[in-house]
């Protein structure tokens, strides 16, 4: 059974490719839209879910907040900026808890795994750095005595 490419379909994987930044539903529909798309919401919503479900992306769950779409389906963990939430792949040569390593310590039927790391991103790293002049206080490290 062939399913067909519907030209919305072709649209949103696009999408996904060009975007590469785990974007989520939302935000894929918002790109749409800018590009001027005359695609509804629930269209985004259903043919994300259904690319996924075919294996032609993938879904990021995480921990927190709406799920992202990632057009890249090789092995990959994800890391997550705390303070902007940009979500960035890790490429790891192996994976560092393998599926049968955790089935020996578990005695589960291991079927898979959703690892993510938390830190900050360059990007933010560099905002930090920035703003932290402008943040020490000296007053802190004076005694106010009493
Ligand atoms: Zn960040
Ligand atoms: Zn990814």
């Amino acid at each position: 059974m062939q399913r067909r490419n519907t030209p919305q379909k072709r649209e949103i994987f696009e999408a996904v490719q060009t975007l590469r930044t785990h974007p989520t539903a939302e935000e894929l529909y918002t790109h749409l839209k800018e590009q001027g798309s005359s695609i509804g919401k629930a269209t985004v919503y259903r043919v994300l879910h259904q690319m996924a479900e075919e294996g032609q992306i993938r879904v990021v769950r995480l921990p927190e907040g709406a799920d992202h779409f990632d057009f890249q389906l090789k092995p990959h963990y994800h890391i997550i900026c705390t303070r902007c939430q940009k979500v960035a792949d890790v490429f790891l040569s192996e994976a560092f808890a393998g599926n049968d390593a955790v089935s020996c310590a578990s005695d589960y039927q291991v079927d898979g795994y959703h690892l993510v790391y938390y830190g900050i991103c360059p990007n933010c790293q560099q905002a930090a750095e920035i703003s932290s002049g402008a943040e020490i206080n000296p007053s802190n490290f004076e005694s106010k005595g009493e």
